[in-house]
This record gives C-alpha cells, sequence and structure tokens, in this order.
C-alpha cells in the first residue's frame, strides 16, 4: 500500500514522525526542519478528511519523564504549521479516550515515545555482562509487544515518516507494523523519497557514478565504502581519512588526524579499487595549521610531507582540482562528509569545491544525493541545498542503507 494510494477519509491514522528538533534553553525550536519535512504526509491525511495521532522521540530520555524533552514544547509549532489546533496526549501508552474521541481532521500529538523504555525495547539499569540480563531481555521484549499493541489501538492505519529512526527496531518504527494488516500501513512521503533516492545510487546507477566519502576517520566509513567499491567508477576518500591513507604510504603526516590501528585497511582498500578499476581519487596536497582553530596559520604542503606541530585541515589547491575533475560529468553521486573542518571558514575551500562540482553536475543532468549529518550541514552553509537532487534527513539511517543493510523500519511495512 502506498499512502497516495490510500483514501484516509473517515479514518485515524497514528503517524511515527521524527520531530526530535534541536531547542535552545527556553524550549524554542532552533531548526524546524524535520516538522517542515512531515507536512506533506501529515497534510495528505487531514485533507483526506482523516484524524490524525502523531508520535515521536526527543532526545535521549532514556525511558524515563523528562521535562526538557517534553513533545508539549512543540505542540504549538505542529499547529502552526498544520494550521490546525493539535491536542496533547501527556501518556502515550494512556491515549485510548483521546484517540477514540478524535473526529476527521483532528490532531492529537503524543509525548515523547522514549519516556517509555518499551519504546527503545531495551532493558534498563541492568549491564550487559549481569547473567540475568538476557531474561530482562526477553521480559523487555514482551513490554515492547504490549507497548507496540497498545499504540495500534488507537488507529486504522499505521503510516512510518521517520526516516531517521529507520534502522532502529522500535515499537513506533517497527514491532507496531505488526499489529496492521499489509494494506493498512504504509511508508510516508518523506520516507518513500529517501528509500527512492538510496535505491537511485544503490539499484538504478547511472554511469559514471562518483561516491564521495569525507568526514574524519575510515573507521566509522568502511562499512559504505566496502560496498560501494562494487558499485562505483570513482571513488574520492577525502577530509581527514587522507592523512591515514597518507601514512600507510610512508608519508609524515605531522599532528594531522591519523588512525594508526587502520593502516592495513587503507592499504587493503587501495589494492581493491585498483583490482576493481575503480578510480580511487586521494588528496595529494592538503592546506595544514599550526592549531585546531580557525585562526591557525597555515601552508599548503603535500600530504606525505606535513611539518611536526602542523595539521592538515582541508584539501589543497592540486588536490581540489582532481576531485573537480572526477566529479565533472558524473550521472550519479553520492557525498558523505566534509572535506575539510568545513565548521572553520578559513578551512572550507575543498568542500566548497566538492559542493559547485556536484551542483554543476546535477545540473547537467547527474542525480546527486547528499546525506549524513555533516555533509547537510556544509550544503547548507554554502547555501547549496537546493541545488542538489536529494539532501537525505536521515544521519545514521541513511548511512547503514548505503552500506546494504535492511532498514527494521522499512522492512516492518514491505514485509521484507
Ligand atoms: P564525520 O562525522 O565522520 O562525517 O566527520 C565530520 C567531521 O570531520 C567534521 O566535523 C569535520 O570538521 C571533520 N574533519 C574533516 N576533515 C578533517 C581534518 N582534516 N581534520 C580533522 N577533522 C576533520
Amino acid at each position: 500500500m502506498t499512502i497516495d494510494n490510500f483514501n484516509f477519509n473517515g479514518k485515524k491514522a497514528i503517524v511515527r514522525v521524527d520531530f526530535n528538533v534541536p531547542l535552545d534553553d527556553n524550549g524554542n525550536i532552533t531548526d524546524d526542519t524535520r516538522i517542515r519535512g512531515a507536512l506533506p504526509t501529515l497534510k495528505k491525511i487531514l485533507g483526506d478528511g482523516g484524524a490524525l495521532i502523531i508520535m515521536s522521540h526527543m532526545g535521549k530520555p532514556k525511558g524515563k519523564v523528562n521535562a526538557k524533552l517534553s513533545l508539549s514544547q512543540i505542540k504549538e509549532a505542529v499547529a502552526k504549521a498544520l494550521g490546525v489546533d493539535v491536542k496533547f496526549a501527556p501518556d502515550c501508552a494512556a491515549a485510548s479516550d483521546a484517540a477514540a474521541s478524535l473526529k476527521p481532521g483532528e490532531v492529537l500529538l503524543l509525548e515523547n515515545l522514549r519516556f517509555y523504555p518499551e519504546e527503545e525495547g531495551k532493558p534498563v539499569g541492568i549491564d550487559k555482562e549481569d547473567p540475568a540480563y538476557d531474561a530482562a531481555k526477553k521480559e523487555m521484549k514482551e513490554r515492547q509487544k504490549e507497548f507496540s499493541k497498545t499504540l495500534a489501538s488507537y488507529a486504522d492505519v499505521y503510516v512510518n515518516d521517520a526516516f531517521g529512526t529507520a534502522h532502529r527496531r522500535h515499537a513506533s518504527t517497527a514491532v507496531i507494523a505488526d499489529y496492521f494488516d499489509a494494506d493498512h500501513k504504509m511508508l510516508g512521503y518523506l520516507m518513500e523519497k529517501e528509500v527512492k533516492a538510496v535505491d537511485n545510487i544503490l539499484k538504478d546507477i547511472k554511469r559514471p557514478f562518483t561516491a564521495i566519502m569525507g568526514g574524519s576517520k575510515v573507521s566509522t566509513k568502511i562499512g559504505i565504502i566496502e560496498n560501494l567499491m562494487d558499485k562505483v567508477d570513482n571513488l574520492i576518500l577525502c577530509g581527514g581519512m587522507t592523512y591515514t591513507f597518507a601514512k600507510a604510504q610512508g608519508g609524515n603526516v605531522g599532528g594531522s588526524i591519523c588512525e594508526l590501528d587502520k593502516l592495513d585497511l587503507a592499504l587493503d582498500i587501495m589494492k581493491k579499487a585498483k583490482d576493481r578499476g575503480v578510480n580511487l581519487v586521494l588528496g595529494v596536497d592538503c592546506v595544514a595549521g599550526d592549531d585546531f582553530s580557525n585562526e591557525a596559520n597555515t601552508q599548503v604542503c603535500s600530504v606525505m610531507d606535513i611539518p611536526e606541530g602542523w595539521e592538515g585541515l582541508d584539501a589543497g589547491p592540486e588536490t581540489r582540482k582532481l576531485f573537480a575533475n572526477a566529479i565533472r560529468g558524473s550521472k550519479t553521486i553520492l557525498w558523505n562528509g566534509p572535506a575539510g573542518v568545513f565548521e572553520f571558514d578559513n578551512f572550507t575551500a575543498g568542500s566548497r569545491v566538492i559542493a559547485e562540482a556536484v551542483v554543476e553536475a546535477t545540473k547537467e543532468g547527474a542525480f546527486s544525493l547528499v546525506g549524513g549529518g555533516d555533509s547537510v550541514a556544509c550544503v547548507n552553509k554554502f547555501g547549496l541545498a537546493d541545488e542538489v537532487s536529494y539532501v537525505s534527513t536521515g544521519g545514521g539511517a541513511l548511512l547503514e542503507a548505503i552500506e546494504g543493510k535492511v532498514l527494521p523500519g522499512v522492512a516492518a511495512i514491505e514485509g521484507k
């Protein structure tokens, strides 16, 4: 079942969204991107004449009530975004009456799901090493089923539009789906778009396909690099990873970020790329700083010869040319992770060249997906988010999907 094919008229829909929005000290929302992201789904349901029960988590209350993470703080913002009043259920496991009395067009927002340990389904207050842990886990899984069943009892239809948590098998993201038949559970528009975007880069690949992986460490990206190795034509590895590769090849990397226990892994990646005919593009020069700060003195040097007391903080001019050349002419592009410490204005040049080349290729017909935490902040910083094909909202979920893992939130609905 797809959300477009379903008529919600006279139905109650329980929708899992990701309203885990950042709040300031006074409880004001500082970035409402996630609320805006869910609006097409929520409006479709209301527009059809359905009633809405919205559920989400916020932060990490670890199974306990925490007023600072109450979703009551965002009730008015949700009401404003939807243009209708929003009722609030302060106890998400005791909202039967509130849900039962909802009329078509009405909206009920449930309190933070993670105030209940059943949401995540992990036993609390007991160590994994404890002999009683397995029994506690089993008991919690049973309680998770009951909790999911209670949530499911509020509605006729279940919609999951929370891509950010799709990689978790939680009560509201996956277990709840067991209590609806295939015709009464579906992905929301945002989830559909995310899943389609991932399919574009893992299944419907137009060539050449260029993946740009940056960020700080090889260790956090290795699963993705390995999954992409069989698929890409060009693989750009940039950011802090550069120095692990340089060190592995005998370079002096000064004080640059470098994973000494990953040197063999770096050489192995280089070999695999060669064996598979993948054009591996690594940095050759860098902008080094004498301090990890925006005000650091800088010099351009070879990544193989960075003086002591200096660290590589951005891609150098030769490297930027190599990156732009590899990206130019690509028809599928994935970008995850910046090419330097882009948070410091003086070390944004590498990431900016990548962003601009991705935009240029997109204008010439490439499908470009930017995702995974910092790369999104990066394109936002350059004001280029609207000029790439798709900016993913899901950090961990996107990365797991690209690693080729099945997302429990998607599988629970699609029955895979
Ligand atoms: P990740 O979360 O692994 O994608 O890493 C993103 C972070 O990597 C950003 O905060 C960047 O500042 C950081 N980063 C990128 N290049 C470097 C570098 N050369 N040295 C230190 N940190 C870097």
